[in-house]
């Protein structure tokens, strides 16, 4: 009979998709799912008689035959929740060879991974971290895949993983090996922060347009829309346009049915934990996964709302005054936040010793991603002219574009702090901008007030860099 190229194992929403991706691109692919008690048909037999009908997929009752449909070496791909892989593993690990490949293909943390890759190696296997973006519809037609780990498995899973990858405009699959250890996962990680970030950004600008522009859902929608012609073409703007003007069957807007509390799965949390452990500041980030719980206090807010809530003058402001500053700001925003995005990336390289190329980065968010826009291609150009670049901000196109829209940006702000509108990523990528910009920060007083409570010293700017003092403060 003849032996599948791969093997997947859990069969949720993302693996049937990616299976059936798989299969479509002509691989062999071998299915299996865990049991429920009482059920007569098996998740792996229904799968098949269903969506995988007539397709190059093999149902497997347990893991010792689907191990055996395998051909050699045999790559298993899992794509079932973070919690369960080392459950997983461990299970099907007295089926597997020496030499085999296991794939995760889910939303694990970096750090699981890393040391998966290294217990695993140690036992004769090889293991591979791919974070994988685009949901459901990714899965199915193309997503962006981010492999790396064990780095002996790229050869053989490089030609799968690239054909159920989705296409850049240019043709180039959206998968390029990441690098060792937990790097794959630690890059979707980091598009996942970025992710946050861009989405609180469209929801800021959403909430000025209806609060201080009066402006209606239909507007709203099509000015998206006519956005999505624009350089801020992006996957979010456009599914923005989308969702703003959806109506359910009663011709109601579903946008205004939807509870104003977001929540969230973890990888944008786990971005601004590493940060912290990296000291590389990213507030707007921050502020993104923070602006999700501050939504999660919903009986709070309203409590508070009614203890402060003051005669309302807000101002209103004509449409044409509002909506090129807004668009100036959500662009420059933007920038920033991949600005953070990218230097956390560098910085995680250095520390993790990873060699990360960032331009390879941008060009496979390019497609099949969340974060699929047209801004990574000017992202990636800039890390292609200077792979050593410290920050995007310092690049040439980037500080053009930065330059053009600061007025819009200040005014934007302003505007929001007057009329008590909360802009908190916006306002942090701006605050972010003027203190990565300044040469003098009030820094110098902190280091005073430490070494005077603490006696941890400072440095001076009349010495050379690296002597420390100690100042007899009370004296
Ligand atoms: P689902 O909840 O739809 O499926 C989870 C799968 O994991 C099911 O097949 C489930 O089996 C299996 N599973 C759970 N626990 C165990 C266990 N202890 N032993 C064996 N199998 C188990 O999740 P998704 O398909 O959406 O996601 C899978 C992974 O991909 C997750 O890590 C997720 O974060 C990630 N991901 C999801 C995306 C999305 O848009 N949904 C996008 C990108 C990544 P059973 O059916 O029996 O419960």
């Amino acid at each position: 009979m003849e032996k599948s190229n791969i093997g997947l194992i859990g069969l949720g929403v993302m693996g049937q998709n990616l299976a059936l991706n798989l299969a479509d691109k002509g691989w062999m692919v071998s299915v299996w799912n865990r049991q429920g008690p009482g059920e007569a048909e098996s998740v792996a037999d229904r799968f098949v008689r269903e969506r995988g009908k007539g397709k190059s997929v093999i149902a497997c009752k347990g893991l010792d035959d689907f191990c055996d449909t395998l051909q050699r070496p045999r790559v298993v791909m899992l794509m079932v929740t973070a919690n369960a892989v080392d459950e997983v593993i461990e299970n099907v690990i007295p089926y597997l060879d020496e030499g085999d490949i296991i794939v995760d293909g889910g939303n694990s943390n970096f750090e699981d991974t890393g040391r998966r890759v290294k217990e695993l190696y140690e036992r004769g296997f090889y293991f591979v971290g791919a974070g994988v973006s685009g949901g459901e519809e990714g899965a199915l037609h193309g997503a962006s895949i981010m492999p790396g780990g064990a780095e002996e498995a790229w050869p053989v899973v490089k030609p799968i993983l690239q054909s159920i990858a989705a296409k850049a405009e240019d043709g180039t699959p959206c998968c390029e090996w990441i690098g060792k250890g937990g790097a794959g996962h630690y890059v979707k990680m980091a598009h996942n922060g970025i992710e946050y970030a861009e989405m609180q950004l469209i929801a800021e600008v959403y909430s000025l347009m209806k609060r201080i522009g009066n402006m209606n859902n239909e507007e709203m929608g099509l000015l998206f829309t006519h956005w999505n012609e624009t350089d801020l073409r992006s996957f979010l703007i456009e599914i923005t346009g989308k969702i703003l003007r959806h109506r359910d069957v009663t011709g109601a807007y579903v946008v205004d049915k939807i509870l104003d509390v977001a929540n969230q799965k973890g990888t944008g949390r786990w971005s601004v934990q590493n940060a912290l452990d990296l000291n590389e500041p990213i507030g707007l980030i921050a502020e993104a996964v923070f602006a999700r719980d501050v939504s999660g206090k919903k009986q709070l807010r309203e409590k508070l709302g009614r203890i402060y809530s003051q005669e309302s003058n807000l101002t209103l402001y004509q449409r044409d005054e509002l909506v090129r500053p807004l668009y100036e700001t959500l662009s420059v925003s933007r920038i920033v936040s991949y600005a953070q995005g990218f230097s956390l990336l560098k910085k995680a390289s250095e520390v993790y010793r990873w060699n990360l190329n960032l331009a390879s980065v941008a060009l496979i968010w390019r497609n099949g991603c969340i974060l699929r826009s047209e801004l990574l291609n000017p992202i990636a150009e800039a890390f292609l002219v200077n792979p050593q670049l410290e920050n995007l901000l310092a690049d040439p196109f980037f500080s053009k574009r930065v330059k053009t829209s600061l007025p819009s940006w200040k005014k934007v702000v302003t505007m929001a702090v007057k009329e008590e509108v909360p802009l908190p990523a916006v306002s942090s990528a701006l605050h972010y901008f003027y203190s990565v910009t300044t040469a003098h920060l009030p820094a110098n007083l902190i280091q005073a007030q430490r070494d005077f409570f603490g006696a941890h010293t400072f440095e001076r700017v009349d010495e050379p860099r690296g002597a420390f003092f100690h100042e007899l403060w009370r004296s």
